[in-house]
């Protein structure tokens, strides 16, 4: 019931990397673009882009520890659990 697409996977893995600041430009564009078609990605990217300013932006700021812990609780629920990656 909670099985997602391999593209939506890819996604919120790549969203993952942006969080830590180490997603490029081209990766994010392929966010952007999977969100467009994709409701549950959406609203998560479209949370950050409102926050941040997903892809111009991406690299160059410091992320909120509320911002980033809210976004990593979301991908962890949208990927269906999964161990955190602790820090
Ligand atoms: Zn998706």
């Amino acid at each position: 019931m909670t099985s997602r697409l391999p593209a939506c996977r890819e996604t919120l893995e790549n969203i993952s990397a942006y969080l830590d600041q180490e997603l490029d430009a081209t990766a994010c564009e392929r966010v952007e673009s999977h969100a467009l078609g994709c409701e549950p990605c959406a609203a998560l990217v479209s949370g950050l882009r409102t926050t941040l300013g997903l892809c111009r932006r991406a690299g160059e700021m410091d992320l909120p520890d509320e911002v980033r812990r809210r976004a990593r609780a979301s991908i962890q629920r949208l990927l269906g659990g999964g161990t955190p990656a602790g820090d």
